[in-house]
């Protein structure tokens, strides 16, 4: 088959999420690039649930995620995605400011020292949020996957759309093999290649940058480290949470421009990473047992991108979801699915603007 009603362009969390919501109703296509689904940033994240995150519109998509994340329904999947261990934002000065509606209480130097043993004595007090918690991300992604099938939609791997052309209110769209597909809307769901995508399909781009993002797996002289809370820089400068008994996963919390690519992770920003650590705790780095990176892709405003483009028709913008596109993916997509389908949005997002993410609000 070769006719459908949506092609998805991009298999990762924000391709599948919305393919979940529409494929009962829209003959619906993912075309993924790559051999598997979420080899890029889906498969790369740190995996984290983080409602501070991102400024007050964000952490809207992201709250309005939380009861999906926890309990979602049976015929989705039979366990929920999340598991809590709170955060801390760590300073030793001020305490960062964080949107109202976030749940957040002060820590002083005691109680610090009690939760994070072998802090050191610079850092002075955190803000802890306890509502962060790590997603089960692969199975969040498969769980999409599975209710996209169920529903009738189909996923090509290995299939790179080069470009699109739209005559008499049809997308053709060409893949590398040569193949073509016809649907009346195409779906911009490319992350870091959102750009490249828009494109080739004869649409002004939006300026959506990628920007890399180092994680390593670091093997420590410590126990008892798994359930730690998640510890981040109030500046911005690093974060860390526990991976294993002795081992964490931190990142530098570097940002670092470069071109859409299979992310790959420097010398540089793995040193860094592992000299703040050791600024933060005592415990003795014993090495590197992992480490890779990959790619937050990022509007000018730093906002995500869902709807219809303003000037191409049926051109539908699903991108810019920056170090958030986890976490915000169930409400997002509900959101995103209303837009394209033209109907009412559900009563979970239903108190959300989707004008704020219009790619209407750019001036090209
Ligand atoms: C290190 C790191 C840590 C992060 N931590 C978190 C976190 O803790 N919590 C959170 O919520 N988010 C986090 N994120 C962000 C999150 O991973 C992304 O926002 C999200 O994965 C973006 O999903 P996506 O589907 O847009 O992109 P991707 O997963 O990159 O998917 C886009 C897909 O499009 C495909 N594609 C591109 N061009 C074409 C084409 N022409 N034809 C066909 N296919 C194409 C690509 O192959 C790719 O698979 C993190 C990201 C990184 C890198």
């Amino acid at each position: 088959m070769s006719e459908f009603d949506v092609i998805i362009v991009g298999g990762g969390i924000a391709g599948a999420s919305l393919g979940a919501e529409i494929a009962h109703t829209r003959r619906t296509l993912i075309v993924e690039a790559e051999d598997q689904c979420g080899y890029h940033s889906t498969g790369r994240s740190a995996a984290f649930y983080l409602e501070s995150y991102g400024g007050p519109e964000v952490a809207k998509l992201t709250l309005a995620s939380h009861d999906f994340l926890t309990a979602p329904r049976a015929d989705f999947s039979e366990a929920g995605f999340l598991r809590v261990r709170g955060d801390l934002h760590l300073t030793r000065d001020e305490l960062p400011d964080l949107p109202p509606a976030v749940e957040t209480r002060v820590v002083e130097r005691d109680e610090l020292e009690r939760l994070i043993p072998g802090i050191k004595p610079a850092w002075r007090r955190a803000l802890l949020e306890p509502g962060c918690a790590d997603i089960h991300v692969a199975g969040l992604h498969a769980a999409y996957l599975r209710r996209f099938r169920r529903d009738g939609g189909v996923v090509r791997t290995s299939a790179r759309m080069v470009h699109a052309t739209r005559k008499a209110e049809r997308w053709t769209a060409t893949l590398a093999d040569g193949s073509s597909l016809t649907a009346p809307i195409l779906v911009n769901a490319a992350g870091a290649w959102a750009d490249d995508v828009a494109r080739a399909c004869g649409v002004a781009p939006l300026g959506i940058r990628p920007k890399r993002r180092t994680m390593v797996q670091l093997r420590v002289g410590r126990s008892g480290l798994r359930d730690l809370p998640l510890v981040d820089a109030a500046d911005g400068s690093f974060y860390f949470k526990g991976e294993t008994d002795s081992s964490v996963w931190l990142s530098p919390h570097d940002e670092i421009d470069t071109d859409p690519c299979d992310a790959a992770p420097e010398e540089i920003d793995i040193a860094t990473a592992i000299d703040r650590f050791e600024q933060v705790v005592d415990w003795p780095v014993e090495r590197v047992e992992r480490s890779w990176a990959g790619l937050r892709s990022f509007a000018p405003d730093r906002l995500p991108v869902y709807g219809f483009d303003p000037v191409v028709a049926g051109f539908f913008w699903c991108a810019g979801q920056g170090g958030f596109g986890i976490q915000t993916s169930p409400a997002a997509a509900k959101m995103a699915a209303s837009l394209l389908l033209g109907s009412e949005a559900p009563s979970t997002v239903a108190h959300i603007n989707p004008a704020v993410f219009s790619p209407a609000r750019f001036s090209r």
